[in-house]
């Protein structure tokens, strides 16, 4: 069937693009906002003071090009991740860091996208889109029933396939399973047979007691592990995501990366967020105990909610279609997310507060 022309014929709109919906989380004022997995904490005025600070030596020298290979955050975030992930040698030189870890993404898909893209649905929207917007081959796999990702079929699909990049997420948006690390090794050992970067995209790494794929790169080089300060260090304003890799990989996504990408203010904000780690993390697990207690509130109402290892719960079994729950939840001031998976919403996990403001506004559409 002919789709009805959204765009103009004056304008010359890439051809694979004129089909396709931009990101549109709603971003509404005076909600309380449970849609887009934001850690719901401002920033402690501690930490606001340190990076009041360093942003106040920064400015006079702002006439200059930031750090072009920003050495000293990504020596910072080496540190972080030492801590993280114990048994491997972490090393700055195999970090890449960018403007959150959709540029990263953005980035990998320009280096090494040429013989297309696959990522296993429902999973993070961007995956498809930023493939997409790049010019590279997408296709959409699939998932078990229950939403968990069957390394089985994801197999049978890559093999079929055969891309250049493989997308998976752990824990997983929008549905919160993680992927064990005896699966991703599976996946890595396909994606080596098809020549394949397995792009394992840790974005709630921190609220999930599984290892991190990184674990994995001595042995798999093919392995690509990006992570955000969006989530857990309640960093999303400041835009900034990294990449664990083979420094084979970082070289690759040099030759795509815009120079001076990342401004010397972001540099500073990231250093002085990672040398507040203790205290910025300190309410991860807040956030995982009250993720607990929303699920058994929602289960006890009588939804069904899919088992998360993230700060978010997608859930389902509603009285009435999810839109009528979507517009009557934010009636009662409160934005939540219809991912558009038929049947589910997503709730961000907030403070105690919010929360219960969330659970007293969706009772009523319980089945
Ligand atoms: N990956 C996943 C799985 C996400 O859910 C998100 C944000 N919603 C991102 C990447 C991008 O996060 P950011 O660009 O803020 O780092």
């Amino acid at each position: 069937m002919a789709q009805t022309p959204r765009w103009p014929d004056w304008l010359p709109l890439n051809q694979r693009l004129q089909l396709l919906s931009p990101y549109g989380a709603p971003q509404i004022e005076n909600v309380v906002a449970l849609n887009t997995n934001e850690n719901p904490f401002d920033l402690p005025v501690e930490v606001v003071e340190v990076m009041t600070r360093r942003i106040a030596e920064i400015l006079p020298h702002l006439n200059r090009y930031p750090d072009r290979d920003a050495i000293e955050l990504r020596k910072a975030l080496e540190r972080y991740l030492s801590g993280q992930v114990r048994t491997v040698d972490i090393s700055h030189k195999q970090i890449f860091a960018a403007n959150g870890s959709n540029e990263i993404l953005q980035t990998l898909a320009l280096s090494f996208g040429d013989r297309g893209a696959i990522g296993f649905l429902p999973s993070y929207s961007m995956h498809p889109l930023i493939a997409q917007g790049v010019g590279i081959q997408w296709s959409s796999g699939t998932r078990a029933q229950d939403f968990s990702l069957d390394v089985d079929i994801a197999i049978r699909e890559i093999n079929e396939v055969k891309p250049s990049l493989i997308f998976i997420t752990t824990p997983n948006n929008p549905t919160g399973h993680p992927v064990t690390i005896s699966e991703i090794e599976k996946l890595a050992a396909i994606a080596k047979e098809v020549n394949a970067l397995l792009v394992v995209d840790e974005a709630y790494a921190e609220f999930s007691t599984l290892p991190s794929a990184i674990t994995l790169i001595d042995k798999y080089p093919n392995i690509v592990v990006v992570r955000t300060m969006s989530k857990a260090f309640s960093l999303a304003g400041a835009r900034l995501g990294y990449l664990y890799a083979r420094e084979e990989v970082i070289d690759g996504l040099m030759l795509t990366r815009l120079p001076y990408h990342l401004s010397s203010q972001t540099q500073a904000i990231a250093q002085a967020a990672l040398e507040s780690e203790k205290i910025l993390l300190s309410q991860v697990e807040y956030l995982i105990s009250q993720r607990e207690a929303v699920a058994n509130s929602l289960r006890k109402m009588g939804f069904f909610v899919h088992p998360s290892a993230a700060n978010f719960l997608l859930f389902s079994g509603f009285s009435v279609e999810p839109q009528t729950v979507w517009r009557g939840v934010l009636e009662a001031g409160v934005l939540i997310r219809d991912v558009g998976i038929a049947g589910h919403l997503r709730v961000t996990i907030g403070t105690q507060a919010e929360n219960e403001q969330f659970l007293a506004a969706i009772q009523s559409f319980a089945p």
